[in-house]
């Protein structure tokens, strides 16, 4: 027993973890459905689709099986000169479900890389047209990643603070709170007046790291046709919110004539089994790109770039995503949280309550203590791993971010412990 957690607590470095405080890691055996299940034989709750990755479940049989397939017919190859059917075949199904006229897919490795190309397109698109653009734009409190360019673009915060002199400038406009929206506005009417903006960036509806904040459509609508006026290109970070977090496949489907330039996926692309990065854009950025010159060559890859496994993971994904049964699931998933939340909307101890789709949200009241390091984090934590359940707040917000095969069994069962929780703040 534990012992996967002692040999690891003598090895292995963790992500976003105080290794001095923080205890054992639970040592995961097995993932089925909903479901981790620990070396104790505890069975958790996944109600965070670990880190917001996973849409079917764990370990689902059908991915499973064609990853499986995929291995013993060609695991990897080189992607420079060299192409193959799960790369096509991903690229062909996907381009047409993206928001916006997407044209081209450029394969990486995570949600970080594929912003980090996002911004290099969008960057060289206008030097290769000799433009002078060169500022990107992103909102406060953004999160695009954790490698330098994706930290330049996102919020400065307690993440970015060791790095902060070496970050390149972006300009921020405030966030558009519901009824603040003309702020928002207004100051990137004036960002875009200077016409130096080379892009804007943002994770649309929903910014997640920061809390799961929410923003209408009406506003991202409004936000990008501003862009589009002003000639400055529109980066869609959907890394979080894609394939159908949201209620809709993309956040920007909820908006009507929304058309980004580029869009950035990951997490969920997979279904959560293995890490692929995608960067889509439209046909103007790519052609740009086109040239005798080998200086306009967008000079990007990674060695894995567009792995057939992966690639194979988002086929299968892809599947089990545009069957009936799941577009249930989601509409189920989606009430169920409508109910919880006008249950508990004006609750004691709440501040705020938020809905985005399949994204449940509780802002607790805390006092002065706000943020990452809110003292109630670690007591919420280990609240909900204690009644096994995985809920990894924000801070001062519990949301529940679940795979959608989640039952409203189950479901009612996290609201539950939530309600227990509440009491005894
Ligand atoms: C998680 C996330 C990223 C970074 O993705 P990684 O795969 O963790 O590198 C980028 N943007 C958004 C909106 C995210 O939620």
């Amino acid at each position: 027993m534990n012992n996967i957690s002692r040999r690891d607590s003598e090895v292995i470095w963790h992500p976003y973890t105080q290794m001095q405080l923080s205890p054992l890691a639970t040592g995961i055996v097995k993932g089925e459905g909903v479901y981790l299940i620990d070396e104790a034989g505890n069975r958790y709750i996944d109600a965070i689709s670990s880190w917001w990755v996973n849409l079917h479940g764990h370990s689902h049989p059908y991915i499973a099986q064609r990853l499986s397939e995929q291995l013993t017919t060609l695991e990897h190859c080189i992607f420079a000169g060299f192409t193959h059917e799960p790369a096509v075949q991903l690229a062909e199904r996907l381009l047409p479900l993206l928001p916006g006229n997407m044209a081209r897919i450029f394969y990486s490795d995570n949600g970080s890389t594929a912003v980090e190309v996002a911004l290099k397109m969008a960057l060289q698109y206008q030097s290769n047209q000799d433009t002078g653009r060169r500022r990107i734009i992103a909102l406060e409190g953004a999160y695009h990643g954790d490698t330098f360019g994706a930290m330049s673009v996102s919020g400065r915060s307690l993440f970015t603070r060791p790095f902060e002199t070496l970050l390149f400038d972006t300009a921020y406009i405030p966030f558009p709170h519901p009824g603040q929206e003309e702020e928002t506005l207004h100051a990137l009417e004036t960002l875009l007046q200077q016409e130096d903006a080379a892009a804007l960036i943002l994770e649309p509806l929903v910014q997640g790291a920061s809390g799961m904040r929410m923003y209408t459509s009406g506003v991202l609508e409004q936000m990008m046709r501003c862009c589009r006026e002003y000639g400055c290109l529109v980066i869609a970070d959907e890394v979080m919110t894609g394939f159908g977090r949201t209620g809709t496949w993309f956040a920007c489907d909820q908006v009507q004539d929304a058309r980004p330039d580029i869009i950035c996926l990951s997490k969920g692309l997979t279904g959560g089994t293995v890490p692929l990065g995608v960067t889509a854009c439209t046909q103007r950025i790519y052609d740009a790109f086109l040239s005798e010159d080998h200086h306009k060559t967008l000079y990007h890859g990674h060695s894995f770039t567009a792995n057939p496994i992966a690639c194979t993971a988002g086929i299968a994904s892809l599947d089990l995503l545009l069957a009936p049964a799941c577009r249930l699931q989601i509409d189920a998933l989606v009430s169920a949280h409508s109910a919880a939340k006008t249950h508990w909307q004006n609750g004691k101890g709440l501040k705020a309550v938020r809905q985005c789709g399949t994204i449940l949200a509780l802002e607790l009241e805390t006092g002065t203590a706000t943020g990452y390091l809110n003292r109630h984090r670690d007591h919420i934590y280990h609240f909900f791993l204690e009644r096994k359940i995985l809920l990894r707040p924000l801070g001062n917000i519990i949301y529940i971010l679940p795979p959608y095969c989640i039952t409203t069994g189950q479901l009612g069962f996290v609201y539950e412990e939530i309600d227990q929780l509440l009491s005894t703040l």
